[in-house]
């Protein structure tokens, strides 16, 4: 099935337009509401949270966080602790 290039999601029958550029790509826009935020309006998909592009950015980026968390704890845990005596 070929998903939208906008918001991600799967096509539907008999639902959405198929845009033919001039270099012969094909892009399937799922709905006006999905073709005019991206022709017309011009927006950034990572940026509107409808659509899957902004969930894995988001997932990317918790991912990433939490990476950098563990090892921030990993060296927390190797540095030797001063014994009082
Ligand atoms: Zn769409």
């Amino acid at each position: 099935m070929v998903k939208c290039v906008f918001c991600g999601r799967e096509e539907s029958f008999h639902k959405g337009v198929h845009l033919i550029h001039n270099n012969g790509t094909v892009s399937f826009f799922c709905s006006s509401k999905c073709r005019k935020n991206s022709l017309k309006l011009e927006r950034d998909k990572r940026k509107l949270k409808w659509t899957e592009a902004y969930r894995l950015v988001r997932v990317h980026a918790a991912e990433q966080a939490k990476r950098t968390a563990d090892k921030q704890a990993e060296k927390k845990d190797e540095k030797p602790k001063k014994s009082k005596k």
